[in-house]
């Protein structure tokens, strides 16, 4: 990784921590999201901080089974252990939460949060398509923009909002550009540097420097600067990983990828391309978040014909050799979403494609690394 590059990342999350104390200290109210769904420009828009707080790590998911049942999704389980054992910055800086009914065990779990903080969910319609949807999405952001004007006090005019807006398609558009380096054959980032950027720049409360770190990226990728030290750039296999979202902590088959040989160049789960879109600045800006913040392509809806579409073009996009599916373990739509996925790669487009069912725990690295080799051996 370049040193530089890791430098001020390292620099920047420590003084992120500090500048959301002193902002919570004078009085800037903090919310915490779970899903790609709930627009984080309401929040913008009131001069407050959003931060992501889905767990990514398996610390904390012992603690979280005293609740839950263990055969849930890591992710929620990760997510909820780090609220009980408080060991999460971002949730105790949190005032409110929001969610979203996305999936069951997330909204159950919801539930059981609520005695830590005030969580608000928002009821998502589970299919884009019929005439009604929209129109209740709208409905559901309306509560929520008068969810966040009472928490911050602060009256969320459209002026308000549109800025919101723009600087949110501008960071979008700054991590867009970095996913795309990888376009380039071979790929000047390898997935766990890309995912490592990506995720440690998420988490920056000031939206200016988490673009100007993402250009900065960039630039360096484009100009060789993660090449390894003196190393020539090698066309290894480009691997797609598409399903559950991955984070530092939940990145085990990114690494096992990279140590047999390949590379993860493309994302195009919510860490990655399901996060690549802009949001029109030239209508009214609720209903331009309704529209766009329903169209996410994610296996909670049904159907989800847009994630197809999504892969379709990230495989010409990025020159997809392989693709990966991979599956928290008892997170049933994407479980049944990749015999859809299986079918559109191998079928109708003749690239292998393998599908992975785990959780967050290393207990099955060698079986994982196992399947993962005799797999890129056969690409
Ligand atoms: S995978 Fe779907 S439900 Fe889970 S955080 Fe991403 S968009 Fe939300
Ligand atoms: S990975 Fe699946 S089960 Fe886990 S929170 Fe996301 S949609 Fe729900």
């Amino acid at each position: 990784m370049n040193e530089n590059l890791l430098i001020s990342l390292q620099h920047a999350a420590e003084q992120n921590i500090e500048d959301i104390e002193q902002a919570k200290a004078a009085g800037r109210s903090v919310i915490g999201f779970y899903c790609l769904y709930s627009p984080t420009e309401l929040a913008i828009a009131a001069n407050a901080i959003p931060l992501s707080l889905c767990g990514t790590k398996n610390d904390p998911i012992g603690a979280a089974e005293q609740f839950l049942p263990r055969n849930l999704c890591p992710l929620i389980k990760s997510s909820f252990g780090f609220a009980v054992t408080d060991t999460c910055p971002f949730f105790r800086f949190s005032d409110i939460i929001v969610g979203d009914t996305t999936c069951d065990g997330k909204k159950k779990m919801f539930e059981l949060l609520s005695r830590y903080k005030p969580v608000h969910v928002l009821q998502l319609p589970h299919n884009q398509d019929l005439g009604q949807a929209l129109p209740f999405w709208l409905e559901e952001l309306h509560r929520f923009k008068g969810i966040i004007e009472r928490q911050t006090s602060c009256f969320i005019s459209d002026d308000r909002l549109t800025s919101a807006i723009r600087l949110m398609n501008r960071v979008r558009l700054a991590r867009t550009a970095l996913m795309d380096v990888n376009r380039a054959v071979p790929a000047p980032l390898r997935g766990s540097q890309l995912l490592e950027i990506l995720f440690k720049i998420g988490f920056l409360a000031d939206k200016e420097q988490a673009i100007a770190l993402m250009q900065d990226a960039a630039e360096a990728a484009a100009n060789g600067a993660f090449l390894p030290a003196g190393g020539k750039p090698s066309r290894r296999r480009r691997i797609l990983l598409t399903g559950v979202p991955v984070g530092i902590g939940s990145d085990k088959v990114v690494r096992i990828v990279e140590q047999c040989g390949a590379d993860v160049v493309a994302l195009e789960n919510c860490s990655g391309y399901k996060k690549a879109f802009t949001v029109d600045e030239t209508i009214d800006p609720m209903t331009a978040l309704a529209r766009q913040y329903l169209t996410t392509p994610c296996s909670v809806m049904s159907p989800n014909q847009g994630r197809m579409e999504l892969i379709q073009r990230m495989l010409d996009d990025f020159s997809i050799d392989g693709v990966i599916d991979l599956t928290w373990q008892a997170c049933h739509t994407y479980n049944i979403e990749a015999f859809l996925i299986n079918e559109l790669v191998q079928k109708e487009r003749g690239i292998s494609a393998l599908h992975l069912e785990t959780d967050y725990a290393a207990s099955d690295t060698e079986q994982l690394r196992v399947r993962i080799e005799a797999y890129l051996e056969m690409l």
